[in-house]
């Protein structure tokens, strides 16, 4: 059985995330999306938050798509996972220097885990959750780049933090 690792923060989940775990989901017998605690990004939402959100977003891909939350080495969390690949998403250039970086790291420690990078579709490829954020925070729409409950989990804390 082929496992993939799809790890991030999901601060909140956007149509771009969604988009890479329903092709990746399609490359593997089961996906695992790890939630990171990343407390270093200063993230929105909790972890808790975060998961609840990935999983309702997904809750459409059936039981071949699972979400866990991770606060250990990446490489160490897709091995306990029993994984030999990492999915991660690639915007442009804009992720590239870090991305190539980070996989090339991530094969010195484990060499048996592959990295595989996929592109949203064109359309979501401009899709950041930090500018969700930023766009939401100045009154923005952020109706085309977030699914409705995300927008209206984002508006509600927004809401109750102002
Ligand atoms: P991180 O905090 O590790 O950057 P994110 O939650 O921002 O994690 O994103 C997780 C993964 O999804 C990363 O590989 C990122 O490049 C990718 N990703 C995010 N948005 C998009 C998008 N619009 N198109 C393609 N990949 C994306």
């Amino acid at each position: 059985m082929t496992i993939a690792v799809y790890p991030g923060t999901f601060d909140p989940i956007t149509l771009g995330h969604l988009d890479i775990i329903r092709r990746g989901s399609h490359l593997a017998d089961k996906l695992v999306i790890g939630v990171t605690t990343n407390p270093s990004k200063e993230p929105m939402f909790t972890v808790a938050e975060r998961m609840a959100m990935v999983r309702r977003e997904v809750a459409d891909l059936g039981t071949a798509v699972e979400v866990v939350e991770f606060d250990s080495l990446l490489m160490d969390f897709a091995e306990a996972q029993g994984a030999t690949m990492i999915l991660r998403g690639l915007r442009a250039v804009a992720d590239f220097e870090y991305e190539f970086q980070m996989a090339g790291m991530n094969q010195q420690l484990n060499s048996d885990i592959e990295t595989v990078f996929l592109m949203a579709d064109v359309s979501l490829q401009p899709i950041a959750s930090k500018l969700v954020k930023e766009i939401a925070r100045y009154g923005g729409a952020i109706d085309k780049f977030v699914t409705p409950a995300v927008a209206e989990d984002v508006r509600r804390h927004l809401a109750t933090t102002r």
